[in-house]
């Protein structure tokens, strides 16, 4: 088998629970997220690209705040930055003015660029959906998207519209297709043994299908 860095990463990604898709873009974006915070956030277009989108998008903006250690220094640099230029832009608020004044300052606070995070993510998924398809005619790479969790979704409806060839996209949903059954089946499982005629039957794999099918129709926890 003859992998790309990115379809390795998927190959082993195929392996763990969930989306591979999901998995690896928040893990990428956490990465990005990181080392903005702590080796980029002294650089001048780190600085345009936060003022520019008015701060990070809410997702975002909290990801920093609860899962990167010991960011405050960091957000302090950032947001000081953020706020003294916003300041400068609304321009002098009169507490008299009319509509069109009004107008003018929400013109200055409205995000002139995406959310810089949003925007790696974007890239982070179509490099991936790419990768997917130019290794799905591998048989090993297919079986292990078979025995996968699929992608969610989001990420497959994402695929059918990214680069790549019909015939590519069709090999995916064709696979797709057979991991969606093994989920109705797990599903269908799942509530038929919490029948009292089943009360005694220990639950197998079928166990966590709720969850499952959750994650596979809305992407995983904090990726959207
Ligand atoms: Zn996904
Ligand atoms: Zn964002």
């Amino acid at each position: 088998m003859k992998l790309s860095s990115r379809a390795y990463d998927l190959f082993n990604a195929f392996e763990q629970p969930g989306c591979p898709v999901c998995r690896l873009t928040m893990a990428s974006v956490h990465q990005y997220l990181d080392s903005l915070i702590y080796e980029y956030v002294n650089k001048p277009a780190t600085h345009m690209m936060v003022r520019a989108a008015r701060g990070f998008c809410p997702r975002h903006g909290w990801h920093i705040q609860n899962e990167i250690n010991a960011s405050a220094v960091g957000i302090a640099v950032l947001y000081e930055g953020l706020v003294r230029n916003l300041l400068k832009d609304m321009g002098n608020p009169d507490p008299k003015g009319g509509k069109r004044h009004v107008a003018q300052i929400a013109d200055a606070l409205a995000p002139q660029a995406p959310c810089p995070a949003c925007e790696h993510q974007r890239t982070v998924e179509e490099h991936l959906l790419r990768n997917l398809l130019e290794h799905i005619g591998q048989d090993e790479f297919a079986a292990g998207f078979e025995r996968s969790a699929g992608l969610c979704l989001p990420h497959l409806r994402q695929m059918i519209d990214a680069d790549g060839s019909a015939r590519a996209k069709a090999h995916v949903l064709a696979l797709q297709q057979a991991v969606w059954s093994r989920l109705q089946k797990d599903l269908e499982l799942f509530y038929d043994k919490q029948d009292y005629h089943h009360l005694r039957e220990d639950m197998g794999a079928e166990g966590d299908s709720p969850r499952r099918a959750i994650e596979s129709f809305s992407g995983a926890d904090g990726v959207r």
